[in-house]
């Protein structure tokens, strides 16, 4: 089946099958089937082999995109997954969420006149293939090492970071307060998005590596920060940022107006087969409501397709800007128009109505003005111009701010920025403490799965850095 490539001109781009929106709105499993072995040579063989190739570039892993296209086009699928997979601890997670448009294939240089190769979901089908047939093996370290590594989170940072360091043989410890590996992987991204065995399989193949998971155990209130610092060699942060941004506009405490990662929780705990008592009193479910989500990000984008599975009346949402501006990707967007959400840009909340429980929402609509100190457009309100919605449940998915670590670690000498993210030399990753190092969101504030894996991968090569500096120097003192 080998395949020529540069057939951009003569072949078009052709995504994976996509479910019909009536059928994908009434389940939440994944909305894209997977690339047959023909069609993704032939998907890949779009590719021009650029010298300089703009979608590695852009891709925060640097992956070698055009290798990975070329060995795929002539059937060597082994070996494009062994490129793939050395510069991306989860490639089949990234091929499924990154935003690609924003990223490799928003870059790639023949999306402007023949659409991008399908870069994501040639990855995706890669990482399947080689988990389908056996080639994704349990690491086993070649030299093992007696330190240890404390890593706080296991999100895709501390994961990713925790697989790098097992591969130098160091004894990983991932401590994380939930009951699941995965993070927002597995509590914030929905299904649709990312099948929860897909991040199950993950955590069983860093179990089976011998990377020991202490889970139900939240640093701070469960074992004290200073406790995990002296149980290991180096610590590493990656507990993400979790702070939900307040509304503060008039009836914000009525009920019925939760978090959105308190209702997308709850979601994904009930599709893993938990009891949630708030989803089946009926507090956190959308079944028969009118939903207002507030937010024009990745989570809006999320909670209000979440709604239209649950079987919501009516999903609107609300987000002051306009679609060319949302920080969200717009391919999300285009999903949840398909699946019956309605959006209402450039409208803002001005109050909550009801009594006791919401059941409406006033907004006023907003008119872009002059871009602001950080080159976005500024809005300014139109005057007389409320609208009235009916609402009975409000979701708020304004985006997240870090926690006070300092004050949650007990630890006054844990430095932060003026961001409230913690503060780090950018090269080595360390923190203010010795020893201490931090990766992905709580280090960037809220970011992307991918730049997370990045940081965990850098962070754990510092840490290497670090701790082979550290025997080297005791075994020069003990000789
Ligand atoms: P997290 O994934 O947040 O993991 C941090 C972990 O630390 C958690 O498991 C937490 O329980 C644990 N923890 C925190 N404090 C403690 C403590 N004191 N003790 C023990 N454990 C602790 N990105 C994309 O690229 N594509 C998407 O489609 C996308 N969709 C998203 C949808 C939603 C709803 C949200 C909220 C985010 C989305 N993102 C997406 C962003 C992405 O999920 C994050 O950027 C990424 O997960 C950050 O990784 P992390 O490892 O830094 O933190
Ligand atoms: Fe594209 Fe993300 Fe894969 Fe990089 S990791 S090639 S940005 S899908
Ligand atoms: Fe291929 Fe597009 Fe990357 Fe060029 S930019 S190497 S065409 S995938």
């Amino acid at each position: 089946m080998a395949e020529r490539m540069l057939q951009f001109v003569r072949l078009a781009q052709q995504n994976p099958d996509k479910r019909p929106a009536t059928q994908r709105a009434t389940d939440f499993a994944e909305i894209y089937a997977r690339f047959t072995p023909p069609a993704a040579a032939t998907q890949a063989s779009r590719c021009s082999q650029c010298g300089v190739p703009f979608c590695s570039i852009h891709c925060p892993l640097g992956n070698n995109i055009p290798d990975w296209l070329k060995l795929t086009a002539e059937g060597r699928l082994r070996e494009a997954y062994e490129v793939s997979s050395a510069t991306n601890n989860f490639p089949e997670i990234c091929g499924r969420i990154c935003p690609q448009d924003r990223l490799c294939e928003g870059n790639c240089v023949i999306e402007r006149d023949f659409n991008a190769v399908t870069i994501g979901a040639v990855e995706r089908f890669l990482t399947d293939t080689a988990f389908a047939e056996g080639w994704v093996r349990p690491i086993s370290p070649a030299r093992p090492r007696p330190q240890s590594v404390g890593i706080i989170g296991a999100g895709p940072a501390g994961l990713a970071a925790a697989d790098q360091l097992r591969r130098h043989g160091y004894q990983v410890h991932v401590y994380d307060r939930h009951d699941r590996v995965g993070g927002l992987l597995i509590y914030g991204i929905p299904g649709f998005k990312l099948e929860k065995p897909i991040v199950q399989r993950r955590h069983a193949l860093l179990a089976a590596a011998g990377i020991i998971f202490h889970l139900e155990t939240e640093i701070g209130p469960s074992l004290p920060f200073a406790a995990l610092r002296a149980r290991h060699d180096a610590v590493l942060i990656a507990t993400g940022v979790y702070q939900a941004r307040a509304l503060e506009a008039p009836g914000h405490d009525l009920a019925g107006i939760v978090p959105a990662l308190t209702y997308l929780t709850a979601s994904n705990r009930v599709g893993l087969g938990d009891h949630v008592a708030a989803f089946a009193d009926g507090s956190l479910d959308a079944r028969g409501r009118d939903v207002v989500v507030i937010g024009g990000g990745d989570t809006a984008m999320d909670c209000v397709r979440t709604a239209i599975r649950q079987g919501a009346a009516s999903v609107t949402c609300l987000y002051r800007r306009d679609r060319a501006n949302m920080p969200g990707s717009l391919r999300e967007v285009a999903h949840a128009e398909e699946e019956g959400v309605r959006f209402l840009w450039l409208s803002a909340p001005e109050a909550f109505l009801g009594t006791g429980r919401v059941s409406a929402v006033r907004a006023r609509r907003m008119r872009l003005g002059l871009p602001d100190s950080s080159g976005r457009r500024a809005v300014e309100p139109i005057a007389g111009s409320d609208v009235t919605l009916p609402a009975d449940l409000v979701i708020k998915a304004l985006g997240f701010d870090p926690e006070d670590l300092p004050a949650a670690f007990d630890e006054p000498a844990l430095t932060r920025n003026k961001w409230g993210t913690l503060a780090i030399d950018p090269r080595q990753f360390t923190t203010s403490l010795p020893g201490v190092f931090a990766a992905g969101d709580i280090v960037r504030g809220a970011s992307l799965v991918v730049w997370a894996i990045r940081d965990g991968r850098d962070a754990a090569a510092a840490i290497h850095r670090h701790l082979a500096a550290t025997s080297a120097a005791t075994a020069i003192a003990a000789a």
